[in-house]
């Protein structure tokens, strides 16, 4: 292929793909498709002659749409965004273009200090202790990752480092097997999957410590489970702290947990895949108060922060452990600069490392703090409309306090009704919604999710869950008016309040409660 016609195949890829979301709204939102559906489209061979670049493109909208998730959909509402927009996308051809390896500074110079750069202006912009910025006299720094799991999983690597060495010294006849087997490490029984995993990965028993009915770790648990392990002759090394827990957003608390860790010298690795974003706003650090304790935090802009998939950023106090944890030290890779630039090699799992930095680069320039800020707390504005809804009809309860972008919410009675209307919700493929369990509750977890949404678009979930919701009870009414003649009493219980007029009201409240919670927007 010539420049001439990769200019032409961009221009109308880049044509296709702002088609694809500005008109996004007017796909199902879920695929139709049965698993081994592509194996029917393709051909079982690679094709023998090359193919015009035009049929290839064709063929994204023919066979791979029909069964593509659509993720950016303003109708998706489950797990948690994934970042997008088009700068962030430009970003990544950007990088696509240079096509390098940032594996040390001399690999690609570029590569390494724009990630220190603007490592620290995340880290500024989120307020973030001094002490975890690469521009800090200590040995801090930020790097970003591919994901959350292996910000989690390298932390539990150095943290492993960090106490063998303490052992070590202080138990000079303990040998390194010794003492990697005694460490344990803590989390959450709320915490993501990828704690569990980091555990099994770094060979370091994880204890899921029981939540409380906020579904927050608390210090007096930790403590005791400690105090417990201790006893038995073990020695705890890392914590995992959440704050927005997948589940229900629910924040660990890290002003108990942070001294408990540090008097032990144990590592505090805080998880805010989701919630951290959301420190770009001043009025909703209060929800995360604590993280001058922690070792290192972590948090995904490519979950609610514009930036695709995959950009997740780490910070680290003291980048010594996660860098000896880490390093081999082949000759053929030392350059002389090791002291100036950081060799992000010794950072990660992976010796190959890709320009992430560049759309990280290009979202906040064109965006900047202000376009970021805008688009969070429009995204909470949205949760607060659709939370407002819920609580309007009271067919429906409120789960768990609504913080950010995450709304949980379950048909009062029982679990029964919330399973049947999430088989609905799911078969229409109108919006989609996943369920989480909350003190042995079924519930709805909506999230606030595309960059496009807007409140029309939480009307049409609004609507698409009130609808199906009536269905439900109708057919309950229908089946037990055979039996009793209770539909009267049942038909009232059911009768809906229409949106129209409504949504002017809800926003107001919504508007007054926000200026509430939040003394520091001016
Ligand atoms: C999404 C999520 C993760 C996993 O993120 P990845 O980047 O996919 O590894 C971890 N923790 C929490 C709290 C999350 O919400």
């Amino acid at each position: 292929m010539d420049a001439k016609e990769f200019c032409e195949f961009g221009k109308a890829t880049l044509a296709y793909i702002a088609d694809y979301t500005e008109n996004l709204r007017d796909r199902n939102v879920l695929p139709s498709v049965k698993p081994g559906y592509l194996n029917e489209l393709l051909p079982r061979e690679a094709p023998i002659k090359g193919e015009s670049w035009k049929e290839v493109l064709k063929d994204v909208e023919r066979v791979i749409m029909p069964g593509v998730s659509h993720w950016n959909s303003p109708h998706f509402h489950a797990y948690f965004p994934t970042g997008n927009s088009y700068p962030a996308i430009i970003g990544e051809i950007v990088s696509a273009g240079i096509g390098c390896i940032g594996f040390s500074w001399m690999s690609s110079p570029a590569c390494t200090e724009l990630e220190v750069i603007t490592m620290n202006w995340l880290g500024k912009m989120l307020n973030l202790p001094e002490e975890f910025l690469n521009c800090s006299e200590g040995p801090g720094g930020g790097v970003i990752q591919g994901s959350a799991s292996e910000a989690t999983l390298i932390c539990l690597l150095a943290a492993k480092e960090r106490s063998t060495r303490r052992l070590k010294e202080e138990h000079p006849d303990w040998n390194d097997a010794t003492i990697k087997s005694k460490l344990v490490a803590y989390a959450s029984d709320q915490s993501n999957s990828s704690v569990e995993k980091a555990g099994l990965l770094g060979s370091m028993t994880m204890r899921l410590l029981p939540a409380d009915e906020k579904c927050r770790l608390r210090g007096s648990t930790l403590l005791e489970a400690m105090r417990k392990d201790e006893e038995a002759g073990l020695v705890p090394c890392y914590v995992v702290a959440t704050l927005g827990t997948t589940g229900t957003c629910a924040y660990d608390c890290l002003d108990e947990l942070g001294p408990i860790c540090n008097e032990n010298n144990v590592w505090l690795h805080v998880d805010a895949a989701y919630a951290g974003a959301a420190l770009a706003c001043p009025e909703f650090r209060h929800l995360m108060p604590g993280i001058k304790f922690a070792d290192s935090f972590s948090f995904n802009p490519h979950k609610w922060m514009l930036v695709n998939f995959d950009c997740s950023a780490l910070w680290v106090k003291n980048s010594r452990y996660l860098i000896d944890a880490a390093n081999v030290d082949r000759v053929y890779l030392a350059h002389g600069h090791e002291d100036k630039a950081p060799d992000y090699r010794h950072w990660q799992i992976p010796l190959g490392r890709r320009f992430r930095s560049l759309k990280l680069w290009f979202v906040m320039r064109i965006y900047g703090v202000e376009g970021i800020q805008k688009y969070i707390r429009g995204s909470v504005k949205l949760a607060r409309y659709f939370e407002n809804l819920v609580r309007y009809d009271n067919r429906f309860e409120i789960v768990a306090d609504v913080t950010l972008g995450l709304v949980c919410f379950r048909i009062k009675g029982d679990n029964s009704l919330t399973n049947e209307l999430l088989e609905r919700l799911t078969a229409r493929r109108q919006i989609y919604v996943i369920p989480a369990t909350y003190m042995g509750k079924t519930i709805v977890r909506f999230v606030v999710c595309s960059q496009n949404c807007e409140e029309k678009d939480v009307e049409f979930a609004w609507n698409e869950i009130t609808t199906q919701t009536t269905e439900i009870f109708k057919s309950q009414i229908e089946a037990s008016a055979v039996l009793e003649d209770r539909s009267i009493e049942i038909r009232t219980i059911i009768t809906e309040k229409p949106l129209e007029n409504l949504t002017d009201k809800l926003l107001d409240l919504e508007i007054t409660s926000t200026v509430k919670n939040s003394p520091t927007i001016s």
